[in-house]
């Protein structure tokens, strides 16, 4: 049986091939965490995780418990950070799945040390990644609130800690002033954790942008100072695309960002079909509210893929799909299943024809960033926005 003909292909062979060139460049100083939160950035956790395995990561990064038991569904070896906290209760399922959570509030800590005392674990046998706010203010412990976090790590204590992260906030800016910044605060807190003698294994730092912007050889400096080893935590850049930069980045690019645009490939392409054509003849309106009128006598196609699916309704009478290798403007507004599009100038256009929404037919791409441009957002959200109805499927 024929399914409804919404769906995204996912090209596994291009996240293995982009994991690859990513360690590349973070070999041989730093070590790559592979960021397959939101499921895999809407790319298919069950594809993409193994996937990233097969090419040799080691450690995945998650937003949750939830989405971390999920990965070890899929992953038995794989270590599995869990970047945006423990919440109340849920100490006892990263025992089980064996996560390693990031910690930054003192609650986090005896959320953790209960849940290891009640599952009967030995002193520091359950590791854990402290996050330092060095600017961002989103999460983490301030420098100056480190030593009542660190008090709690004794030898008793069954929390390791394994690892030190922060996350950089600018490195797609040009200046890398705000990254100086950071990383001068994060050097204020590895200091202190030398002092009460601790020894984190990990230095946790930096996304695509930071990566492709050549800033892992001045993380893994800093991890060599204290005797750590840098990890690099890619997403977007996994997935094919390149983030943006600060346009005076853009003048003198560092090579890692000029390999990186011709090495790495969009993995998803995301498709729907023709499903009905019909003529209809000037003076017609399209959709909800009429805000389409036919100029002139025209050929119209419906297709299977709505905001329900991800189809921004904002793209209404403001973007184009792909047809026959063409552009098919979409006209009026979305609906939430369905989208009408103006095949008037492409010939020949029948039910079943394959429709592209995101990624290349022929010769023509629609990429992540046309969307995120058309709709004032980002590829990101493009990307995670893709519907849970919309199947993903492995080519
Ligand atoms: C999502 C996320 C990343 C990956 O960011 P990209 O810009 O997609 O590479 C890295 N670190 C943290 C903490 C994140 O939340």
């Amino acid at each position: 049986m024929q399914s409804r003909p919404c769906w995204a292909e996912v090209d596994t062979r291009a996240i293995e091939d982009n994991f690859r060139f990513l360690s590349g460049l973070a070999a041989p100083h730093a070590d790559l965490l592979a960021i397959v939160k939101a499921n895999a950035y809407g790319h298919g956790l069950s594809l993409c995780a193994p996937a990233v395995t097969r090419a040799g990561a080691r450690w995945l990064g998650v937003t949750s418990v939830e989405e971390g038991a999920a990965t070890r569904a899929l992953s038995s070896n794989a270590a599995i950070l869990v970047i945006s906290g423990v919440f109340p209760g849920q100490g006892a399922e990263v025992i089980r799945k064996a996560l390693t959570p990031v910690v930054w509030e003192p609650w986090h800590l005896d959320e953790l040390e209960s849940a290891a005392h009640a599952a009967g674990l030995g002193p520091a046998s359950l590791p854990v990644h402290l996050e330092i706010d060095t600017g961002m203010n989103r999460q983490g412990v301030l420098v100056d609130n480190l030593p009542q976090l660190l008090a709690r790590f004794t030898p008793a204590s069954p929390l390791r800690l394994e690892g030190v992260m922060t996350h950089l906030f600018a490195a797609d800016e040009a200046d890398g002033l705000a990254t100086q910044d950071q990383l001068s605060q994060l050097t204020a807190a590895l200091d202190q954790i030398s002092r009460a003698g601790l020894t984190p294994q990990w230095l946790n730092v930096g996304n695509s942008a930071a990566l492709l912007a050549g800033k892992s050889e001045d993380i893994a400096a800093l991890s060599s100072r204290y005797k750590m080893r840098a990890l690099i935590r890619p997403g977007l850049a996994l997935y094919g695309i390149v983030p943006s930069y600060d346009p005076a980045f853009d003048a003198a690019e560092p090579p890692s960002l000029v390999q990186a645009r011709q090495s790495l490939r969009p993995a998803l392409t995301w498709k729907s079909q023709v499903v009905s054509v019909h003529s209809v003849p000037a003076g017609a309106v399209v959709g909800y509210n009429a805000t389409f009128v036919a100029t002139e006598p025209m050929r119209l196609a419906l297709i299977a893929a709505g905001y329900a699916d991800g189809l921004d309704r904002q793209l209404g009478n403001r973007f184009g799909t792909l047809v026959h290798g063409q552009c098919a403007p979409i006209v009026g507004r979305i609906s939430m299943d369905q989208a009408v599009l103006d095949v008037t100038d492409i010939s020949g256009v029948a039910p079943g024809d394959e429709v592209v929404l995101l990624g290349t037919q022929g010769s023509e791409t629609i990429s992540a960033f046309d969307h995120a441009e058309a709709t004032g957002t980002i590829p990101w959200e493009v990307l995670t926005r893709i519907g849970v109805r919309v199947p993903r499927i492995e080519i």
